[in-house]
Order: C-alpha cells, then structure tokens, then sequence
C-alpha cells in the first residue's frame, strides 16, 4: 500500500487530523466577531473528517458550509458525522484539491482552515484564498509556528525539514498583510489542543493500524514517524505551537 493510503486509513479513524480544539474553533469564532445569526456562506478548507466543520455548523445557526478537502474517505467520514448530528443540510463536501478550487471570486463571507493550508503553504495559501472573500469578509486559519524567537537546533532542524515555512507569529500576520488582509488577531493553541485532542487518540489507533495492515515495514515506518513528531512535541513544546490567525479582506468602499 503507498504511504498515502496508509495515511489516510490512519487517520480517517479519528475526530480530527490535526491539533485543534471545538472550544478554540469557538474562541476563533468569537474573536472574529461572527455574528452567528447571519446567513453566512462558508468554506471550510482541508476540513478531513469534520473536527471544524461541525462545530461551525452547530454554532452558526444559518449558514451554508461547503467543505473541502482532497481525501474523500475523510469526507465519507464528515458526512456520516453531519448526518447522526442532523446538520446535512447546513454542509456540502467537495473533494478538491485547494489550490484547484471551483468557487466564484467573494462568494463566501469566512473562510476557516485548520491545520491544513501548510499542504499548498502558508503565503501561497491564504494568497489564492483572499478572491474568493467578499469585501469585508473573514479568513480564520491555524498554521503551525514558533513561539520564541530562537530554539533547540534539534526542533529548528526537523520543523525546517518538515516545513520550511514555519516561521514566528510576526511574520505570518506579516504575511497575510502582504496578501491584502487586515489581520485582526491570533492566539496560540494550547497543549491540549495537540496532546488529548490529536496525538493521544491518534497513539490509541497504532495497534489496530498494524495489525490491520498486515505490520508491514511501510506501515511500521508510518507510525514510527508519527511517534517521532509526539517524542519531538513532548520535548519542545514550549518553542512552537499552532497559531490560530484571524484576518479581514477590506472592504473597497474604506479602501
Ligand atoms: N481541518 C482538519 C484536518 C487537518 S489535516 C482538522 O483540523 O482536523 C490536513 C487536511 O488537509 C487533511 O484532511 C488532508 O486530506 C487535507 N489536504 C491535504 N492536501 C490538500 C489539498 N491540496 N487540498 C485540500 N485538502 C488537502
């Protein structure tokens, strides 16, 4: 089986792929002043099974949601979530590529990514993204980042390896600035956010992954990969965490 299958079947068993939390996705939400009675179109972009996506349609009382991501076993996944949750009807999927996205230019008043706009990178990212805001809408993202300005070289080198934008809050609100936003604030993922939400129900899952995948040397290496990233989070976590940034396209009219 190739690596990405072998991710996919690792990871589609869980609430989410990445570190988060519904209690930050709600913080977010606040923080952006979204006013939950709108009638908002929102896309949710690198959803994976939902973790965001639900919680958004939960809060947001009228809004129609489509959600992105390029893995449609994890989009199965949303959708059975959605449905014993009763909130189809506020949530379409697309299985799409995000730099390969269908929509119109300002067609949706938020745009939400956590954990995933690293897969096209950061500036890359949320550059492309900004056309299909409308004036004065809102982009909420998470992307991984350093929370001092200098740190171990063991971590500097693997995050480097792994990720060579991963870079300090400064530059990223940096970053959105350039690519025509206003940013408008972030805030830092806690440790439970990686730890109980991402990484401890991700470690329950390894045995059953082997064994169901027949403990092969592909998926062995696809685990002890996985361990290396939590040994590597347990040690350093107080050098880097996820960002979650929070910005505003202008609207032309204060231009
Ligand atoms: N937002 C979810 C998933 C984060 S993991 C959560 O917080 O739990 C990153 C997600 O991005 C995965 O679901 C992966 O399938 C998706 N992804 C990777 N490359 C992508 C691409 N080019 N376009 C859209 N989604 C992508």
């Amino acid at each position: 089986m190739e690596e990405m299958e072998l991710l996919i079947d690792l990871h589609r068993g869980s609430q989410r792929q990445g570190p988060g939390g519904a209690e930050e996705t709600q913080k977010a939400l606040a923080l952006a002043g979204v006013d939950p009675d709108a009638p908002l179109k929102v896309a949710d972009i690198g959803c994976g099974t939902g973790a965001s996506t639900l919680v958004l349609a939960r809060l947001l009382v009228k809004a129609q949601i489509t959600a992105v991501d390029l893995v449609q076993e994890f989009l199965d996944v949303l959708e059975q979530r959605a449905h014993a949750e009763g909130l189809s009807s506020k949530i379409t999927s697309l299985c799409r590529s995000m730099d390969r996205l269908p929509f119109e230019d300002q067609a949706f008043d938020l745009i939400w990514s956590e954990g995933a706009i690293y897969n096209i990178g950061f500036a890359k990212g949320v550059t492309d993204l900004i056309r299909y805001l409308k004036p004065g809408g809102l982009l909420v993202v998470s992307e991984i980042s350093w929370l001092t300005s200098s740190r171990p070289r063991e971590i500097q080198e693997y995050w480097q390896g792994e990720y060579p934008e991963i870079d300090r809050p400064s530059s990223k609100l940096r970053v959105l600035e350039e690519g025509g936003y206003s940013p408008l604030g972030y805030f830092v993922l806690p440790e439970s956010c990686w730890l109980d939400n991402y990484y401890r129900p991700l470690e329950a899952g390894f045995e059953d992954f082997l064994r169901r995948n027949g403990n092969t040397r592909e998926a062995r290496k696809v685990v002890e990969a996985e361990k290396r990233e939590i040994e590597l989070y347990e040690k350093y976590s107080a050098y880097y965490s996820y960002g979650v940034y929070i910005a505003a396209k202008p609207d032309a009219k204060q231009a």
